[in-house]
């Protein structure tokens, strides 16, 4: 049976391959099977390539090519459809797949700054889950942690021939020949560009279609995405037309489930209303009330807009009031926070932390509802403040951490801030009802930074092995906060604060 969330909220599938491999159409029509929204992304980056050639605006303006973004609208096809694109409001989906852009998009498409800009638009679209995005990049870029992910794949002679017939063309004509070799020119450059190059997901299940009917294709792909619901597919699996490596090698990756329905999703905080200025005042005369406390750092310094991940050592109940009841006057922005879910149903105060910035977690189901709710904010250009320990130390020494915080910053491309709350386990440790009055203690902040600033630079032709980066942004953030700490207080990362130090 599925899961009460998935019954509401659908899977996200990414499902990605080369050109003419039949994503948007197989896509398209699996999503229709299966009530499921589709969206084609090739749409997106042809609708900029059309435009830039109307325009002259060439691959060398990275910023010209950005500022046309915001005149592509993806057509809904009233159920839920995106496989229609028009700019400045009429429809150029005819245009934008002729052979002039074939020739110039993936020059186009190569460029980073015009792929950031399309990312925040991609993943808005599947937050509601119940999708199924067509592209190159969906299973490793735009959508890593999607609940499953497919690559369709056939051989360049394969795809040739079914573009050829399309377009009525005898494939073995100089004209199917030239179709055969532009596809193979697109393939090489879409697959060794620097960012976000084509290739199937480690985790996606490949689905051969050499061979294939359209039709079988289609029900390949909506059996996938049915048993990665968790419900039997109920059509009988395909005739023998599909080859039997139909469907290769890989287990999708699945969110973990949970029994409750999904909490519902809560509003970022973007601007200090009344509740929250109101809370951070009561808050922070309570705090000073009971505790001697010094905030120490440069806090001219400190960025009031774009996106910012306040990550902070975790050692007492007291450390999220003496970092938010005061640092969102000081950045002139609300802090948006990741609690536990329970924290947001509580009768009486529920309804006020989620005006606060709270967003509810659900800590027995996946990790990813958390990720994905930080990547919303930070999407959103907001502060996300983060106790990168998960819970308080017992000791009131930094715990080693998982890599969520480093991939979240490397994702998102957010400043960092460290923030280091010292001797707030002196005052209120684990365990204690009550904190201990007038005590000393100091928040001291950082400088903010960026993780991809402090990485070595990936020379061209270089891979970068992500798992790596992700390892050293993290332990880069968590050496940060380390610095800020007295001896006491780094934990297991003494070593790496201590031999930068003395650097
Ligand atoms: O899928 P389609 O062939 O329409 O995509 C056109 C081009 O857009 C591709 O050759 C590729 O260069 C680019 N593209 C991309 N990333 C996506 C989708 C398409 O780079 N997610």
């Amino acid at each position: 049976m599925p899961t009460l969330a998935r019954d509401k909220r659908g899977l996200v599938v990414a499902l990605d391959g080369p050109a003419s491999s039949g994503k948007s159409s197989v896509g398209a029509a699996a999503a229709a099977e299966l009530g499921y929204r589709f969206c084609d992304t090739g749409l997106l980056y042809r609708a900029v390539t059309w435009l830039a050639l109307h325009r002259v605006v060439s691959v060398d303006d990275p910023a010209g090519l950005v500022r046309l973004v915001a005149e592509i609208v993806l057509l809904d096809d009233g159920n839920g459809r995106l496989s229609r694109v028009a700019i400045d409001g009429v429809d150029r989906t005819n245009d934008v797949r002729r052979p002039d852009v074939d020739v110039a998009v993936s020059a186009v498409s190569g460029v980073a700054e015009l792929r950031q800009a399309l990312l925040a638009r991609q993943r808005a679209l599947a937050d509601g889950g119940r999708i199924v995005m067509a592209g190159r990049d969906i299973g490793t870029v735009v959508l890593p942690d999607a609940d499953l992910k497919l690559f369709l794949d056939a051989s360049v002679e394969e795809r040739a021939r079914r573009r050829a017939v399309e377009r009525r063309v005898d494939p073995g004509s100089p004209e199917g020949i030239e179709i055969l070799q532009e596809l193979g020119r697109r393939d090489r450059l879409d697959s060794t560009r620097l960012v976000a190059p084509l290739r199937a997901a480690e985790d996606a299940v490949v689905i051969k279609t050499d061979g294939n009917e359209f039709e079988t294709t289609v029900e390949l792909v909506v059996r996938a995405i049915r048993e990665a619901e968790g419900e039997p597919s109920t059509k009988p699996a395909p005739a023998a037309t599909a080859p039997a490596t139909a469907v290769a090698a890989g287990t999708p990756a699945r969110a973990s489930r949970t029994k409750r329905p999904p909490a519902e999703p809560t509003r970022i905080a973007t601007r200090l209303g009344f509740l929250i200025r109101l809370g951070s005042a009561v808050l922070r005369v309570i705090a000073r009330a009971i505790v001697r406390l010094r905030i120490e750092g440069d806090l001219s310094a400190l960025p009031r807009s774009g996106p910012l991940i306040v990550a902070g050592n975790h050692a007492s109940s007291a450390d999220p009031v003496l970092i938010g009841a005061f640092l969102n006057g000081i950045l002139g922005r609300p802090l948006n926070w990741l609690g536990k879910r329970e924290l947001v149903e509580y009768p009486l105060t529920g309804w006020a932390f989620r005006r606060a910035g709270i967003h509810p977690v659900d800590r027995d189901a996946a990790d990813l509802e958390a990720f994905r709710t930080a990547m919303r904010i930070l999407e959103a250009g907001q502060v996300l403040a983060v106790f990168p320990e998960g819970t308080r130390s017992r000791d009131g020494g930094l715990q080693k951490v998982r890599e969520g915080v480093g991939m979240l910053a490397l994702r998102s491309g957010a400043s960092v801030l460290p923030v280091a709350v010292i001797d707030s386990d002196l005052m209120w440790p684990r365990g204690r009802l009550l904190p201990r009055w007038g005590r000393r203690v100091t928040v001291r902040y950082g400088k903010p930074f960026r993780v991809e600033d402090e990485q070595p630079k990936v020379r061209a032709g270089e891979k970068r092995d992500r798992r790596a980066s992700t390892e050293a942004a993290t332990r880069l953030i968590m050496t940060r906060i380390a610095e800020l700490l007295p001896r006491r207080q780094r934990g297991v990362y003494a070593a790496e604060a201590e031999a930068r130090s003395v650097r």
